[in-house]
């Protein structure tokens, strides 16, 4: 063999074998939207660890990386991996991020819970809890994420609260003012994967978008849609109202990936990057 050739075919294979190396930011509660060119048949995504799921296209590889709202802003690494060999390694590294703080009047009933009322709130979390277990392995959604309402919106992702004084919690979704009775649409396309009324939310519609990647609509009047039903970005899909644990009318849009509750705006901002409007 043709000494050159030989030279230039052990390079290729070194330069093949050089694992891609990033480094990225991310805030508690937010996600961040990766993608990569890979080539692989076998190609799979760890964060601290945890297997993630990831859409392929060919050699384009997408996945959602979250980190918890209860970060400890310990930095850490998702791996693109091929049986051992790591392809890709992301270092994340957690900025801190402060957020507000608010106090709210609730019916008491839904604060101190009867054993009747905690039962049934056990039970729901058990059925929610196997819903955001079986997400579609692919991506299920069009376009970038969209807002679900156009008006003010009420209460921010992450605020921290003070019910009635005195039970303290987080508020993990974004609430937008709107009269009960007002249209809701689905933020993105996706599957219907909970339709029905919930002690905490009242009436609430979850829909699976694929990846691990829910969006919750709760409080509302009335819902719209069934379980099952693929729904397109837009569609009509329940009547804003006041069911649930709440202190007045408004929609509550809540957006859970990977199993923790993220910032809506944020996945907003991150698929207008990299989806069509
Ligand atoms: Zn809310």
């Amino acid at each position: 063999m043709n000494l050159m050739i030989f030279i230039l075919m052990i390079s290729i294979n070194v330069f093949a074998n050089t694992p891609i190396s990033k480094e990225m930011t991310i805030r508690p509660g937010d996600v961040r939207w990766l993608e990569l060119e890979l080539t692989g048949n076998d190609i799979k995504l760890y964060c601290k660890n945890n297997p993630i799921k990831v859409n392929k296209e060919n050699n384009k590889l997408q996945a959602a990386i979250v980190e918890t709202y209860f970060s400890d802003l310990t930095p850490f690494t998702c791996e693109f991996k091929e049986r051992d060999q790591v392809l890709a390694s992301i270092l994340f590294k957690v900025e801190k991020r402060v957020f507000l703080e608010e106090k709210l009047k609730v019916n008491p009933k839904t604060i101190k819970l009867s054993p009747k009322d905690q039962e049934r709130a056990d039970k729901e979390q058990v059925i929610l809890n196997k819903i955001y277990a079986s997400s579609f392995s692919n991506i299920l959604f069009n376009g970038s994420f969209r807002g679900p309402m156009n008006s003010t919106v009420t209460s921010v992702y992450g605020t921290r609260r003070v019910y009635n004084g005195q039970k303290k919690g987080q508020h993990l979704g974004i609430d937008y003012r709107a009269a009960v009775g007002e249209k809701v649409p689905t933020t993105n396309s996706g599957r219907v994967v909970f339709s029905g009324d919930l002690f905490y939310t009242g009436w609430t519609v979850i829909i699976d978008h694929g990846l691990d990647i829910f969006s919750v609509y709760g409080h509302l009047s009335k819902t719209l849609v069934q379980t099952g039903q693929l729904v397109e970005r837009g569609e009509l899909i329940g009547l804003s109202g006041n069911t649930g644990r709440t202190s007045g009318p408004h929609l509550h849009w809540g957006v859970k990936v990977q199993g923790h509750y993220i910032d809506g705006f944020v996945l907003i901002d991150e698929t207008k990057k990299y989806f069509n409007e």
